[in-house]
């Protein structure tokens, strides 16, 4: 696994991948100034990686259009065509941009006892053309894909927690949306669970539960 750069330390990227609380400060700190951290991956030519929060944590991601300059194995690699572009029909419920996701998802917090009530269509627009849902599982297919996750150059004996869930954030973007609502604010991607970062992860996640609402629309 290469290794990577910022504030002034250089460490292994899986360390940060793994124990994110412990670089939140200094990732902060460089996210600020010089508002990139560096892989180390080419000898020759470190390349820039940008820094971004997501909840309490941050994390690193691949440069715009930069994948191609990173060597075989490393997480940041993106071969040239692989980045998809699919923009063009409106009416898709997942729909990649430049930088996230646009997703109509079909899926429901709303727990009743008796479901003779149809299901109501929330937080979308309607602009003459009626756009189409994705349930659950095509959402998670689609972010795991976006992720990189389908291929594993096998840079690491093992993909652990902290791999993935880095991955998935990068996968994310910068500004994937859900049903209108930007991806921070209503999908929770669980961290590694740590002893020492035990309480943190509790307070996180009760956080999240009360942004949950009743809308009132059902
Ligand atoms: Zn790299």
């Amino acid at each position: 696994m290469f290794d990577v750069s910022f504030d002034g330390e250089r460490v292994p990227l899986t360390e940060v991948q793994e124990h994110p609380a412990r670089f939140a400060r200094r990732l902060e700190r460089a996210k600020v100034v010089p508002g990139f951290a560096q892989c180390h991956c080419r000898t020759d030519a470190p390349r820039k990686l940008v820094i971004r929060r997501y909840g309490y944590l941050f994390h690193l991601a691949g440069w715009p259009d930069d994948g191609v300059h990173h060597v075989e194995g490393c997480d940041f690699r993106k071969k040239p065509g692989t980045t998809t572009r699919t923009g063009s029909d409106r009416t898709a419920a997942i729909i990649t941009g430049a930088d996230g996701l646009n997703v109509r998802l079909d899926a429901s917090m709303v727990q009743r006892e008796v479901s003779s009530v149809p299901r109501s269509r929330t937080g979308e627009r309607s602009c003459g053309t009626s756009r189409r849902s994705a349930p659950l599982l095509a959402f998670l297919q689609t972010l795991w894909s976006s992720a990189g996750l389908t291929s594993w150059a096998g840079s690491t004996p093992a993909r652990g927690w902290g791999t993935v869930n880095s991955m998935l954030l990068a996968g994310l973007g910068e500004d994937t949306r859900i049903n209108g609502s930007p991806a921070q604010g209503v999908l929770y991607v669980m961290r590694r669970y740590e002893e020492s970062e035990r309480d943190a992860i509790n307070a996180e996640f009760d956080d999240f539960l009360r942004c949950v609402t009743n809308d009132g629309k059902v």
